[in-house]
């Protein structure tokens, strides 16, 4: 039967290692709808470039390299892949028919109730939600991204009612996300979808500044010196502590919530 479904693609990276489980098959959505102040792929943001492709194609190069998955499988990221609803649905929906486990990377971005129903089937063939919690309060995300978080928040709602299992991941900025409440409030929030099974904690880095210097944008972070790792730590216990915390008074008020 012919693939009618297209999409468009900025990128493909064949030995992907830090989006998600093992080795994956890592395919970059065209087109982003936020502003990070920090994004290090700006060449994403635009909706008008990227490959043309259909979902067959994208599946070729999967299955060009197959013996490499094993033990990972096929992460949509980007941009955004929620953008591209439709065709991000149709290549995870022929990932699961050929075994292929699957995983998205999102910011939850874009997110409407109006298309729970479309959500929802997607839903069906993700294995795996890696959810990029931009901000845990509200001022901070518009400030950092240029939108609420009320979409991202209900979108993770929803992965929640799907029981996909779902990895918080947070960028550490500093003077923007490293500060203690705003650390302690994303613990807070975590604690209040019972899917989350882990949490990455990503020091800011300046490499995606040569980008914005190529496509003549302006840097918003200049000047803003690149985390350790070690910085990263101690956001992670200090989220960490406040995520069980949180749990715990859940627990005690005979709320219902998965295990972490
Ligand atoms: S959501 Fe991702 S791609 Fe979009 S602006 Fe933010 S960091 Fe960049």
């Amino acid at each position: 039967m012919a693939d009618s479904k297209v999409g468009y693609i900025h990128s493909i990276e064949s030995f992907g290692t830090v989006d998600g489980p093992g080795i994956r098959y890592v395919v970059f959505f065209q087109g982003c709808p936020f502003r990070c102040l920090y994004c290090h792929n700006p060449d994403t943001w635009k909706f008008s470039g990227g490959t043309e492709m259909s979902v067959d194609a994208v599946l070729e190069g999967y299955e060009r390299n197959r013996e490499f998955y094993k033990n990972g499988g096929l992460t949509a990221t980007g941009g955004e892949p929620l953008m591209q609803l439709d065709f991000l649905t149709e290549l995870f929906r022929k990932a699961r028919e050929r075994g292929i486990h699957t995983c998205l990377d999102t910011s939850g971005a874009s997110y409407a109730e109006s298309k729970r129903e479309v959500y929802a089937f997607l839903l069906r063939f993700v294995d795996l939600v890696l959810m990029d919690f931009k901000h845990s309060q509200r001022e901070g995300h518009i400030r950092l991204t240029g939108a609420p978080p009320d979409g991202p928040w209900a979108f993770a709602r929803q992965v929640e009612a799907a029981k996909v299992p779902m990895i918080v991941r947070h960028v550490l900025v500093p003077g923007i996300t490293d500060i203690p409440e705003q650390l302690r409030d994303l613990g807070v929030l975590m604690a209040g979808y019972g899917n989350v099974v882990g949490l990455d904690v990503l020091p800011y880095h300046t490499m995606g500044v040569s980008k914005y210097r190529e496509l003549g944008l302006a840097y918003p972070l200049e000047g803003v010196p690149s985390l350790t790792p070690q910085e990263a730590k101690w956001a992670r216990g200090v989220i960490l502590s406040a995520f069980r915390e949180e749990r715990k008074r859940l627990r005690g008020s005979g709320h219902e919530t998965g295990s972490t």
